[in-house]
């Protein structure tokens, strides 16, 4: 049976002070709850086929889907917080659409998925203009403070907190040329190997606030996975497998991951182009030919292959690019102190990295690295033998991010 349940205000839905960037959407949270998985396409037929793009005939907004399972407590899910990122709505399909051709009518474990933002999947586009991103607005958040996603997430928090939880997981692609990773927001065993459920390669990132992440940390192991580039197959595939492991876990290890097991990396810098460098990508042949001038009105002419380095562990001494700027970039690290010079240095006209690190999210994308950043660069931790990963911390280098989430909020 599906229940269809709209929001009530609550004592954490009270209105709240209005803010200069509150969007005029009236949003409202559908929740579903079946007792049998086979009552999901008799309630709502074609779901389990339709695109993200789709989705808006089918559902209203932001929707729960509760499914049954064997064992409790629930698997909380997200998928399209970024409504132009499906794959973790096609993993969720896949799931669910095998599990029904095997006619089982209970998962391995009970599952919440939370289907995030159906407009802005419409679209095609990562939110709607006027909208807050929906990975910004959990629980801790510091912007977009009583806006309709907000107060929405909010509330989806709270119920999932009343539900109670297994562990949480958020599904992502992401653009460039990025292997599969996990993010994880605290170095515990339990996050840690949720996260090697899905990748080797695992990011300790303190976290953004108000992320879905960040927002569940302090109450179960949660993790937010990369799954590379939309509309590839292997992509999803990989996804769906990652989520029928995850329901299939009975319990979380209490002890340490083996050296060797994951590759464990911390952000040290997100690394920004400066505001008055007028900068382009050099092609091949042009970046190799160190005698050709810099075109004209081009302060920095970055290596057209930077992003063949993400995820590359690289020496320092490492070239980018070239530069007639004496430093085109500016490096911060998570508390937004300047470390540029501690990772980047220009001389005679070359831009190298200063230091050994491996970057992240380098993209080619010039309006992306106007808009948000050129890349991470990032080091790895070193895990201990037999041990708590967490030990491990205190021999690290001193530019280590605090193991403490950003956020503390409980139930
Ligand atoms: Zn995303």
């Amino acid at each position: 049976m599906a229940i269809v349940i709209a929001p009530a205000m609550t004592d954490r839905m009270k209105p709240m002070p209005p803010t200069d960037m509150l969007p005029t959407l009236s949003l409202s949270l559908s929740q579903y709850h079946f007792e049998r998985l086979s009552d999901l396409p008799r309630h709502l037929p074609g779901l389990l086929d339709c695109p993200a793009r789709e989705l808006h005939h089918h559902l209203t907004g932001p929707t729960l889907l509760h499914l049954p399972g064997r064992r409790q407590p629930e698997l909380f899910v997200s998928v399209l917080l970024h409504g132009n990122e499906d794959v973790g709505w096609v993993a969720v399909q896949q799931l669910l659409r095998e599990a029904l051709a095997h006619r089982q009518d209970r998962l391995p474990r009970a599952l919440t998925v939370l289907i995030g933002n159906v407009q802005a999947a419409r679209q095609g586009l990562r939110r709607l203009d006027g909208q807050p991103d929906h990975n910004r607005v959990w629980p801790g958040a510091v912007e977009y403070l009583g806006s309709p996603e907000q107060l929405l997430m909010a509330e989806v928090h709270r119920l999932q907190c009343e539900r109670g939880l297994f562990a949480a997981i958020d599904l992502h692609n992401n653009t460039g040329l990025n292997p599969h990773y996990g993010i994880v927001c605290q170095n515990t065993p339990a996050h840690l190997h949720l996260a090697r459920l899905f990748s080797r390669t695992v990011v300790l990132f303190r976290g953004l606030p108000g992320t879905q992440t960040a927002a569940f940390t302090p109450l179960c192991p949660a993790v937010a996975v990369e799954c590379g580039k939309p509309g590839v197959a292997a992509n999803e595939a990989e996804a769906a497998r990652f989520l029928a492991a995850a329901l299939h876990l009975s319990e979380f290890p209490d002890h340490g991951r083996q050296e060797g097991d994951l590759d464990l990396y911390h952000t040290l810098a997100r690394v920004k182009v400066r505001e008055e460098v007028r900068f382009d990508f050099a092609p091949p042949e042009g970046i190799q030919e160190d005698i050709a001038p810099l075109p004209p009105g081009c302060d920095l002419w970055l290596d057209a292959r930077l992003d063949r380095l993400n995820f590359r562990e690289l020496a320092a001494g490492r070239r980018f690019g070239r530069s007639r700027h004496p430093m085109p970039l500016r490096a911060e690290d998570e508390a937004g102190a300047d470390i540029t010079a501690r990772c980047f240095q220009v001389r005679e006209g070359e831009l190298r990295l200063s230091r050994a690190a491996m970057p992240a999210m380098l993209t080619l994308d010039a309006r992306v690295v106007r808009q948000d950043c050129l890349c991470y660069l990032m080091e790895r931790l070193p895990m201990a033998r037999g041990r708590n990963p967490a030990a491990a911390r205190s021999t690290a280098s001193e530019s280590e991010p605090e193991s403490e989430p950003a956020s503390t909020q409980a139930c």
